[in-house]
C-alpha cells in the first residue's frame, strides 16, 4: 500500500484506473502526489511553492 510521505497514512489508489501523470491527494494532510510509475506504483510528492 502506498503511504503518504508527509503523514504516513495510506493513500487510496485505484490501480485499475490510474495512469502516469495522474494526481493523487492525501485525504489526511492534503499532500499532492503525481503518479510517476504504475507497475510498481510510485508516487512523487508535489511540493507547493509558497
Ligand atoms: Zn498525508
Amino acid at each position: 500500500m502506498t503511504k503518504c510521505q508527509e503523514c504516513n497514512c495510506k493513500i487510496p489508489i485505484d490501480d485499475k484506473t490510474i495512469k502516469i501523470g495522474d494526481i493523487s491527494v492525501c485525504s489526511a494532510c492534503g499532500a499532492e502526489y503525481e503518479i510517476i510509475s504504475i507497475n510498481p506504483i510510485q508516487l512523487e510528492l508535489i511540493e507547493e511553492e509558497k
